[in-house]
């Protein structure tokens, strides 16, 4: 039987990239998806300034452009009756805002451009193990062997299952989220909105001809949102009047999609031939619109992780590769946890952001947290942290008890990440990048 150098089991945003540079190396890939494409998945699909720089060398940022992708020039923050509103930096490229039955579509083209082999309407049944070690998978179609197999194929991984990959620092999800597109929105200029309105978060913002928004409620709070969904989404609108302003006049495009059930986990990511990518082996919470530039950056990583490691030893640059992307994705994990928490802002959340919005700095500075440029936490200091919780228990006398209790809360939570908080790992460095082979 024919034997690939790998074959990598979904083809969105993680899978399709990672096929594109393998085979720009020289690799013999094989990519497949139950999918075909173009298929569109939930997502808000925002994608981030580091994730846009990896899709400008992979060659498909101007056909992106083209097809109606949102460069976002404008973003604005709102936490109650805070508001941070901040410009994209100039000499970064800006983010992008485009529909996902766009964007993968466009990344699957160019992995077959780059001579991968794409297999789409193809399911992956089952692994194929020598001695251990994973060699290929069975699909509908029949067996497909290779020297690794990676598992790019989402937070519900099928080979992550069959590898027996296990989670460790899992968070529950806080909140359920609800998606609608719409036409006829006015303002489709490249602004994004971010929001925690009440008990609510949103997200809203234009993408390839249509307007995005989204509403995240309690996910205690999930079956009595399906009972109505037209009515329960149209009322999670109106709960941020400008949202409500900026769609009311517009017609509503095709279904409102959900998430219900979600956790936020990292996952094993790697062992004797196989390795796990994407939301396939991470999944943190999507309030900070991060996944799609995470898996970008991953896959940065993980191809010449496999280049080396084909050439030599193989489950030792994929451990290595294991340990950057934990340490990588670390602090903004705990920072989307935060962020995505259900129920409405706490005091000192709110005295937090307050004290963002009135620094010089403070929606630059949000900005590239946003874009993993800096740590949440050096922007959330604990100078910073000291001085808010002061502030918060001036700003609600009447409230102090909670207060405290949750600056308490708050200050061993973060001992207790820290004491767990992974090794500093530099990345596999390879003569040349991969991109530019
Ligand atoms: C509500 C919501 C909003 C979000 N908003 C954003 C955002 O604004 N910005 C952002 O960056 N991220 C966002 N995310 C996260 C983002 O969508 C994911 O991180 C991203 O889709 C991960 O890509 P992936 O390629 O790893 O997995 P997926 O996109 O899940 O792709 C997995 C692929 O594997 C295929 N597959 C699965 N099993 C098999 C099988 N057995 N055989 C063959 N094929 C298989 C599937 O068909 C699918 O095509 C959001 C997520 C949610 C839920």
């Amino acid at each position: 039987m024919h034997e690939y150098d790998v074959v990598i089991v979904g083809a969105r945003c993680a899978g399709s990239p990672l096929a594109t540079m393998l085979a720009q190396a020289g690799l013999e890939v094989c990519i497949v998806d139950q999918a075909r494409f173009p298929s569109d998945t939930l997502s808000t699909h925002l994608v981030q300034s580091h994730g846009v720089a990896i899709l400008e060398r992979l060659g498909i940022r101007d056909t992106l452009l083209d097809l109606g992708a949102v460069e976002i020039d404008h973003i604005s923050l709102i936490n109650d009756d805070v508001r941070i509103d901040g410009e994209a930096e100039p000499g970064d490229l800006p983010a992008l805002c485009v529909r996902r039955v766009t964007l993968d579509d466009v990344l699957v083209k160019a992995a077959e451009a780059a001579g991968a082999e794409v297999r789409t309407s193809t399911r992956v049944t089952g692994m194929l193990r020598d001695d251990g070690r994973m060699v290929g998978v069975e699909t509908g179609d029949g067996p497909i062997r290779a020297r690794l197999v990676v598992g790019a194929d989402g937070m519900r991984s099928s080979v992550a299952e069959w590898v027996g990959a296990r989670e460790y620092h899992v968070v529950p999800g806080g909140r359920m989220f609800a998606v609608a597109y719409f036409d006829g929105v006015s303002d489709s200029a490249g602004h994004l909105r971010i929001g925690r309105v009440g008990d609510n978060a949103f997200i809203a913002a234009p993408a390839d001809g249509l307007y995005m928004a989204g509403v995240g409620i309690s996910i205690s709070e999930s079956q009595t949102f399906m009972a109505d969904r037209d009515g329960s989404f149209d009322r999670g609108l109106r709960a941020w009047p400008e949202l409500a302003d900026l769609v009311a006049g517009s017609t509503r495009v095709g279904p409102i999609r959900m998430i219900t059930e979600w956790h936020s986990f990292f996952r094993e990511a790697a062992g004797p031939g196989w390795a796990l990518v994407g939301d396939a082996g991470h999944f943190k919470d999507f309030t900070p619109g991060q996944g799609i530039s995470d898996a970008l950056r991953q896959v940065d990583h993980l191809a010449p992780a496999i280049v080396a490691g084909l050439a030599g030893d193989l489950d030792a640059d994929l451990r290595h590769w294991w340990s950057w992307r934990d340490d990588d994705a670390w602090d903004m994990y705990w920072f989307a946890s935060d962020l995505g928490s259900p129920g409405a802002s706490t005091p000192l959340e709110t005295r937090m952001m307050r004290n963002v919005s009135n620094h010089p700095d403070g929606a630059r500075d949000l900005i590239k947290v946003f874009d993993h440029q800096i740590s949440p936490w050096e922007l959330f200091s604990t100078r910073r942290l000291v001085l808010a919780s002061m502030q918060a228990l001036v700003d609600r006398p009447g409230r102090i008890g909670p207060t405290l209790r949750e600056i308490v809360t708050s200050a061993k939570e973060q001992r207790r990440r820290e004491k767990v908080r992974p090794a500093s790992v530099e990345p596999l460095r390879l003569p040349v990048s991969i991109a530019t082979v």
